[in-house]
């Protein structure tokens, strides 16, 4: 076959093809944030300054402390809950444990990232420290344990990027499964996890939502969060 006629037959096929083509939508274009710095779609729920994205379990400002740019767990003051809620979302954490360490397998350093105020990525010291797989640092509490430790020691920052899609109720009545995947200070830890719609145990929140609150978690121990932000997808 002589080139003239390839080249005609590939002009041909690439117009038929483009002619089938859906209409795609043009992506978006935002500014990308760097190292871990929020990208300009982010809603930034803890920015250094103050608890303003946040109340109480009663609606009322949370008494955890906010100073040198970090927000710390005041413990026994209760969970915090995030004044917006949200269904499928990407979330950056950063959290460090308590320094020096002390405390054994869940009593050491423990907090915790709820979505949707009802499914607990589990903050906790596991540098070092023993405890049950699905109740580790990132695994998806008494669900899921996290594919690797990848755990820094306590006093260091740690990052958590979670997406996340809830469980959702069909027309029919059943619940169709959500999912988690997590990397933990950049080791993906959670690939695709299943989520059935049964929420962590003793939640603040029960049953299948379309959005819910983020809570962090007092779990009793001095845990330090900064650098809190979301993209809702
Ligand atoms: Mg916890």
């Amino acid at each position: 076959m002589k080139f003239t006629h390839l080249l005609s037959i590939s002009l041909l096929s690439f117009s038929v093809f483009a002619a089938d083509a859906p209409a795609e939508k043009e992506p978006k274009v935002i500014t990308p944030g760097k190292d871990g710095a929020p990208p300009s779609d982010a809603i930034v729920l803890f920015d250094g300054k103050d608890l303003s994205h946040w109340k109480t379990e009663t609606g009322d400002q949370p008494k955890w402390k906010v100073h040198d740019g970090i927000l710390e767990v005041a413990k026994g003051t209760g969970n915090i809950f995030s004044k917006d809620e949200f269904g499928d979302v990407q979330l950056h954490v950063e959290f460090a444990e308590p320094t020096p360490a002390h405390g054994t397998g869940q009593d050491r350093g423990n907090s915790g990232v709820y979505l949707e105020g009802r499914y607990e990525v589990q903050v906790l010291d596991c540098y070092n420290n023993k405890t049950y797989p699905n109740g580790q640092t990132a695994a998806i509490y008494g669900i899921s344990a996290p594919l690797v430790n990848a755990c820094r020691p306590p006093g260091e920052w740690q990052t958590y990027e979670i997406i996340f899609h809830p469980p959702k109720q069909t027309a029919d009545g059943k619940v169709q499964s959500g999912s988690f995947t997590v990397l933990h200070n950049g080791a993906l830890v959670q690939d695709h996890t299943e989520i059935k719609g049964e929420p962590t145990r003793a939640a603040n929140f029960t049953g299948v939502a379309e959005q819910g609150p983020l809570i962090l978690q007092d779990h009793g121990h001095a845990v330090r969060y900064r650098n809190i932000w979301a993209r809702r997808l």
